[in-house]
């Protein structure tokens, strides 16, 4: 009997949106008493917006210079971030030397100049408007990033993302099954603690590099408990991998799809609390 219904747990969970890799993951999932979520594309929708550019005027550089160039740089990035910057750049000149800093950012040859897009932290040293720039985007719930044109910094591009509608629905069933949600991102701790607060999250960690996801989930599982991970990025593959239940995006990224136990067919972070009772449904039957 046993057999039978963990097969018949799988097939009702492909109906609810859930694809489950093997019928022991039924058994991992109703484990579980931590689930960490990932901020952008599984919180949120993952389509960033430009909301503004402030540019440091002692280099010469307008917003649209500036962005067009950063646009160059990312012209290749399917990250978020990237695809945002592409898509409020008038034109996207060809980039060559490229170079993807997962979690931080990226650097290439535009236009025979040396130009970085990433995280303040990634370019340094800037010029009182440009830190001020980051503080009020920050500030605000957007994530700022920086472009360094010959490592001069240069201007600041304020995106923001938006919180999926099913997100804080989603939060809630996770509480009401006992499970304690966790953001994790690589994203600044104010734009983090906006989307926590909005979603019902309690606890954040933010500014996190993508080897630290890794060592994020491996310090929850030493306090002792049972870590399931969500995430939708190349950068969460890994995360997904060492958490003992890995839950993608099946909107997200090959990688994380392959690198988790589970798939969340629509990207809809309601079918995990789904996933959930059904293994306790499941395993109730069995026993
Ligand atoms: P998350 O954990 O929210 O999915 P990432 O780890 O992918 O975020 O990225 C962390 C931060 O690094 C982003 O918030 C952004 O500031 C910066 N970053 C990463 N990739 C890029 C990129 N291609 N262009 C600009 N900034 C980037
Ligand atoms: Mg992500």
């Amino acid at each position: 009997a046993t057999p039978t219904a963990l097969l018949v747990g799988t097939g009702r969970g492909a109906q609810l949106g859930v694809l489950i890799k093997g019928p022991e993951v039924l058994e991992q999932t109703r484990r579980v008493d931590t689930v960490v979520l990932d901020k952008t594309g599984t919180v949120t929708t993952g389509v960033m917006t430009v909301r503004s550019v402030v540019t440091d005027d002692s280099l010469g550089l307008d917003s649209a210079a500036a962005l067009r160039l950063a646009a160059g740089a990312e012209s290749r990035s399917e990250h978020p971030v990237a695809r945002a910057i592409v898509r409020a750049a008038r034109t996207v000149p060809a980039a060559t030397n490229v170079e993807n800093l997962p979690g931080l950012g990226v650097r290439a040859t535009v236009d025979g100049r040396r130009v970085t897009v990433g995280r303040p932290d990634l370019v340094g040293g800037l010029p009182s408007t440009l830190a001020d720039a980051v503080a009020a985007a920050e500030t605000a719930g957007a994530t700022a990033v920086v472009v360094a044109v010959d490592d001069r910094p240069t201007a600041v591009v304020a995106v923001a993302d938006t919180v999926k509608d099913t997100s804080a629905d989603a939060i809630r069933g996770l509480r009401d099954l006992g499970l304690e949600p966790i953001l994790l991102t690589g994203d600044n701790a104010a734009a983090a603690q906006d989307v926590a607060t909005r979603v019902g999250i309690d606890r954040v960690l933010a500014g996190v590099l993508p080897e630290g996801k890794v060592s994020a989930i491996a310090d929850l599982q030493r306090e002792g408990r049972v870590v399931a991970m969500v995430g939708d990025g190349v950068n969460d593959a890994a995360a997904l991998a060492t958490a003992d239940l890995g839950l993608s995006m099946g909107t997200g990224t090959d990688a994380a799809i392959e690198a988790g136990d589970l798939t969340l067919v629509r990207g809809d972070l309601r079918t995990a609390v789904d996933a959930v009772r059904l293994s306790r449904a499941t395993l109730r039957t069995i026993r």
